[in-house]
This record gives C-alpha cells, sequence and structure tokens, in this order.
C-alpha cells in the first residue's frame, strides 16, 4: 500500500488561530473544574439583545428558512447602506453591500476579490491574526510593517512609503485594532490613506469595532476619505462585537461596484447566503435604533470602567507598561523587562495561576500580551491580582 499523497500546498501552509487556541485551551481548564480567570476572549461577555433574539424567532415561526439572495435579504442591505450614509454620509446602493457568514470571512472575500499569486498585501503589525493567513490562501505574499508602543502601535505614512514595493496591491488596516485597541485620528488615517492612493493600492478597512469606542475617540470610514479612497477601499464590518452576536455569523462588506459583484460571484459558489433568519435579527438591530441603542450603552458603560481598571493596574505592576487604548475591548500591555519570550510568560502564567493571556507575538508583535476585558468584572479583579503576583515571582 503506498501512503495517500500530501495535502495540498494551502493546507500546509496554513496555521490555526492562536487566539481560538488559547481560549479553547481555557475553556477545556475550566471544564475541567480548574479555576482560571481568561483574558483571551475575543468576544463580548453580553449576551444578543432581546429584541434581536426576538426578530430572528419571528422570522422561524414567519417561515423565513429557505435559501435567500447570496448578498443578502434586500431589507438588510437597505439598512445598511442607509446607516453608512447616516452616519459617515458615505452613499453607497444596496447592491454595494455584501453580506456575508461572518466579518471574518467578509475579510477573506475581499482579499480573494482583489489579490492574486505573487501580489504583495501590507499588513501593519500588530495584526489581527488571520489576516496573513487569508493573504496566504489567496496566493499572495504578506509583508509587514511593524508599528510598536513606541507609536502607539500605529502605522504612519513614511512607514508605509517605505514598504510599498511595484508588487504591492493591498493595505489592510484594522481601525479601532484588534489586538492593541488603538484608534487613528481621521488625520493620522488620511495621511496614510493618501499614500496608498498614490500607489494605487486597495484597502481593506476593517471597522469591526467602529462602535465600540471610548473617550473622545471617533471611528473613521475610510471610504469616506476622498473619492479615490472609495474607488479602492472594501470596508469590512459587521454585527459581531458591536451587538454581542459572535455566533449568529454575519459579517458584512461595502465596496464599490464592481468588487462588491466580485464578492458576491465567490460567496456564490463557496457559502452562498447568511442564515436566512438569522438575518432578520441583524435587521431589527438596525432598524430598532433606540433598543439597539440602550443595549449598546449598557455594554459600552462596563466595557470603559473595565478599560480603565485593567490599566490602571496593569501600569502598577512593576516592568509592566501600557498604553491607554480607546477602542475595541483590548489592552496589550509590553512585559519585555521580564526577560521571557511572550511566549514562555503566558505559557507559565497559564501553568501557575490559571491565568490565560494571548502572547503578542501571535499578533505578529513579540513581547505583548493581549488582555481582553470583554469578561466579567470580578474575574478581571482575580486575574490582576495573580498577575501581579506572577509578576512579582519573576
Ligand atoms: C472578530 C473580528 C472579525 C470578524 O468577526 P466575525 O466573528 O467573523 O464576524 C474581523 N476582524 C476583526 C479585527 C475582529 O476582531
Amino acid at each position: 500500500m503506498t501512503t495517500p499523497q500530501p495535502l495540498s500546498t494551502w493546507a500546509r501552509n496554513i496555521s490555526p488561530s492562536p487566539t481560538l487556541a488559547v481560549d479553547a485551551k481555557a475553556k477545556a481548564l475550566i471544564a475541567a473544574g480548574e479555576d482560571v480567570c481568561s483574558f483571551a476572549a475575543g468576544e463580548p461577555d453580553f449576551d444578543t439583545p432581546q429584541h434581536i433574539k426576538d426578530a430572528c424567532e419571528q422570522a422561524l415561526r414567519d417561515g423565513k428558512t429557505k435559501y435567500a439572495a447570496t448578498p443578502g435579504i434586500l431589507p438588510l442591505r437597505e439598512a445598511i447602506a442607509g446607516q453608512y450614509a447616516d452616519d459617515y454620509g458615505y452613499t453607497i446602493s444596496p447592491s454595494q453591500v455584501v453580506v456575508s457568514p461572518g466579518g471574518k470571512y467578509s475579510c477573506y472575500l475581499g482579499i480573494l476579490a482583489v489579490c492574486s499569486p505573487g501580489d504583495e498585501v501590507i499588513i501593519p503589525a500588530p495584526y489581527w491574526v488571520s489576516y496573513p493567513e487569508m493573504v496566504k490562501l489567496s496566493g499572495a505574499k504578506p509583508t509587514f510593517v511593524l508599528c510598536d508602543d513606541t507609536t502607539e502601535f500605529k502605522l504612519t505614512a513614511e512607514k508605509l512609503e517605505a514598504a510599498i514595493t511595484p508588487k504591492s496591491r493591498m493595505l489592510i488596516l484594522c481601525n479601532p485594532s484588534n489586538p492593541t485597541g488603538a484608534v487613528y485620528s481621521r488625520e493620522e488615517i488620511a495621511a496614510i490613506i493618501a499614500v496608498a492612493v498614490k500607489h494605487n493600492l486597495y484597502i481593506l478597512s476593517d471597522e469591526m469595532y467602529e462602535r465600540l469606542i471610548y473617550d473622545d475617540a471617533k471611528p473613521t470610514c475610510v471610504a469616506t476619505l476622498s473619492p479615490e479612497a472609495a474607488e479602492r477601499t472594501i470596508t469590512v464590518a459587521g454585527f459581531s462585537k458591536t451587538y454581542s452576536m459572535t455566533g449568529w455569523r454575519i459579517g458584512t462588506t461595502a465596496a464599490p461596484a464592481p468588487i462588491a459583484k466580485a464578492l458576491v460571484n465567490i460567496q456564490s459558489q463557496t457559502s452562498s447566503n447568511v442564515t436566512t433568519f438569522a438575518q432578520y435579527g441583524a435587521l431589527a438591530a438596525i432598524t430598532e435604533k433606540e433598543k439597539t441603542r440602550a443595549a449598546l450603552i449598557e455594554m459600552l458603560t462596563a466595557f470603559d470602567r473595565r478599560r480603565k481598571y485593567l490599566h490602571r493596574e496593569l501600569n502598577n505592576i512593576s516592568g509592566v507598561n501600557c498604553l491607554l487604548a480607546q477602542g475595541a475591548f483590548y489592552l496589550f500591555p509590553n512585559v519585555s523587562s521580564f526577560g521571557l519570550s511572550d511566549l514562555e510568560f503566558c505559557e507559565r502564567l497559564l501553568e501557575t495561576e490559571n491565568v490565560a493571556a494571548v502572547p503578542g507575538s501571535a499578533f505578529g508583535a513579540e513581547g505583548y500580551l493581549r488582555l481582553s476585558y470583554a469578561t466579567a468584572d470580578e474575574t478581571l479583579q482575580k486575574g490582576i491580582e495573580r498577575l501581579t503576583r506572577f509578576c512579582g515571582s519573576l
């Protein structure tokens, strides 16, 4: 008997998601009865607001259980287009909106629509873990620009200019950022986008956390920066993080018409529409404005309180340095002073103190931790006590 042939190039080149792996390990320990404090969660700890669940249930009862249009049900695409107009003055037609099975898949479709083998895609690090792997699956090559805490983890126009080569095809930006929580000002991002436009790059603008934002920070819709930016920008957003709907699997893309058409074609052959009745829940998240606003304010109030608490406590630990990020639900402290690699730091932290955190190197930035504060206040408090003890022991 001969052994079966090896797996594909794609299968052999892809790495599994390290954030999901840490989260799974923490959940397994909890299931085994261990008292684990997890800072690894990549999702809000709130339930989906009731009116959204009700709308989905109603859709089920109404028999919305069949295939729907590939890019999403029309009322949802209309509502999303209307929201872009209201929030940012970004006027697009519903045909430029594509609803996909999760924002993760929206990102992947955006990359597949414009990247080919031989292309390069510029990704500022720290980056969201899936971007480089998705780029590799398209056959293109990810190239990285390290943006550390000395520049608030932000890319600059100069750094972008220096990273561009004749093969550069796309820039991926995530604002507010997962994993750092950093939020660019409109001026900062406009300077970057001007360089991208000058070099005729496509821009994948991941605006998943546009509404999870604190203090006086504001989200920027990259496509509204200039007509040239609009022609080149694929905007990804969604319901998962904002409305605590991670399990629903609904992401959105807004893109210039020819790109939107390509996204729909690829989606039509690889996944078809997002679960039909789930889309009616998403529709209620947009149309039942007052209820949604109330739920969002409740979540933001808790996140903001925890953000400030975690930031203060982290900086009280000798050897830890942490910026106060203004978006998402992550802080990204620098722990490089302890003389351990971040991987070792996280492994020992989990082993000795039952505290789960994701090492910065998973996001292309060695020497940091990603701590999610989308977790109960008591867990945060207990986790910080343990982390403080751990750091003291090093
Ligand atoms: C969570 C997340 C997504 C995708 O979320 P889905 O759960 O697939 O909707 C996309 N980008 C970033 C940066 C994220 O954190």
